[in-house]
């Protein structure tokens, strides 16, 4: 079995679409062209004595695929690539990649600030689960720097925030947030969900790691559940790879060779469907029924010049408000008939939800409102349809 070398020999810098295509792969002797799925949970040895040295650590090879497997290492090389990062752990969705991310790193007595506007199950896991273990949790609004600022104690070891955040498409500027927590001795954690690592890149504006849950955009296709860590090598040796080999929650190998083959169409499936959310951007801002359109790529969004500076394209994903409450929002959702209603996104469907009442159910309508939350907001993934039949589909329901 060889790695594929066509990263490591080119001798001219290689661009993403052409990391995503060859990246990392693994050949078997057979020479395959696709990536080889190996299905596998075990590995046979050829003596007693390469078991043990493999145990020992003296041999390089496979153990076990709860820590270690050919397709999952593929998944991770191609994303390491592309992320820019030291070294990743693939997980079996995007909360075990995030809950990874912080119960690997942090211990009782320590502190993190987190941003309120999260997706549901994060804002579960720092505001309810690590409190449980004894860590400190502060959340704020995280687009007020000021706020990150005041927020830092000596016992402060990482900070927790996505941007754009879930649903209302607010930004945290990256580098500025970094600053502040590096200065305080705290690692800089970030769920790049909503960007995507085509249109943003957290290791080059100050993220010291960054999660996916690769269900959305990687997969793409909404067949499984993944997720992925990356970061420094440190991070990863020093913390998340024991976290990971010894509680166990690993993507299946299956799960993870989907991923792989998702991401050699994640350029194009990004930018056609970012394309197609801009042009309905502009429709809904400028349609009567809508009180206002969320869009980090119009001039309008209050942040438009930070996501100028720290993204290079705007995302899939668009919110707008209506009027009319839930029973506006409903009736808008009911009657659409390209758009399916969803909770999912990042998929080549364009889907639809209903915030309030779906992801965000849980929190009290107090805090809701506090992140912008109402009855008429909409959220839309946005995908990869002919762009006019999703204009047609949006203008009809309205
Ligand atoms: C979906 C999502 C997650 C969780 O990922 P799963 O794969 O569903 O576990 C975490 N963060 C964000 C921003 C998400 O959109």
């Amino acid at each position: 079995m060889s790695q594929d070398q066509s990263e490591k020999n080119s001798t001219f810098a290689l661009g993403d679409a052409t990391k995503l295509v060859h990246g990392g792969t693994i050949r078997s002797e057979f020479g395959e062209t696709s990536e080889s799925l190996f299905l596998t949970s075990g590995y046979v040895y050829q003596s007693a004595e390469s078991a043990e040295a493999r145990f020992k650590g003296d041999e390089e090879g496979y153990i076990y695929s709860r820590f270690l497997n050919p397709t999952i290492k593929m998944f991770e090389e191609r994303m390491k690539l592309l992320e820019g990062a030291d070294d990743a752990r693939a997980t079996a969705t995007g909360m075990a990649a995030v809950t990874a991310s912080v119960l690997c790193y942090l211990n009782a007595g320590d502190h993190i600030v987190s941003a309120k506007a999260l997706f549901g199950s994060c804002r579960y896991v720092v505001e309810t689960l690590l409190p449980r273990f004894g860590v400190e949790v502060t959340l704020i609004n995280g687009s007020d720097l000021e706020a990150w600022k005041a927020a830092m104690k000596p016992n402060t070891k990482a900070v927790f925030f996505e941007t754009p955040t879930n649903p209302t498409l607010e930004l945290v500027d990256m580098q500025g947030v970094a600053d502040i927590a590096h200065n305080a001795g705290a690692i800089v954690i970030i769920d790049n969900v909503f960007a995507t690592p085509i249109l943003q890149k957290p290791l080059e504006h100050g993220a010291d790691v960054v999660c996916y849950s690769a269900t959305k955009h990687i997969d793409g296709q909404g067949r499984c559940l993944g997720g992925i860590v990356l970061g420094s090598q440190d991070y990863v040796d020093d913390h998340l790879h024991d976290y990971m080999r010894q509680t166990g929650p690993s993507i299946s190998p299956f799960n993870a060779w989907v991923m792989l083959k998702g991401l050699e169409t994640l350029p194009l499936r990004v930018e056609k469907a970012s394309a197609n959310a801009a042009r309905v951007a502009d429709v809904l801002a400028d349609h009567a029924k809508v009180s206002r359109a969320l869009y980090p790529g119009r001039a309008d969004h209050p942040q438009h010049e930070l996501a100028k500076r720290q993204m290079k394209g705007f995302g899939t994903m668009v919110a707008f408000e209506l009027e009319g409450g839930k029973a506006a929002a409903f009736d808008f959702m009911n009657k659409l008939e390209i758009i399916k209603i969803s909770n999912n996104l990042g998929d080549t469907k364009s889907l639809v939800t209903h915030p309030s009442t779906t992801t965000h159910q849980r929190l009290e309508e107090e805090d809701r409102l506090e992140l912008s939350i109402t009855q008429g907001l909409v959220r839309l993934s946005i995908g990869v349809e002919d762009c006019d039949d999703l204009i047609n589909d949006i203008t009809r329901a309205l």
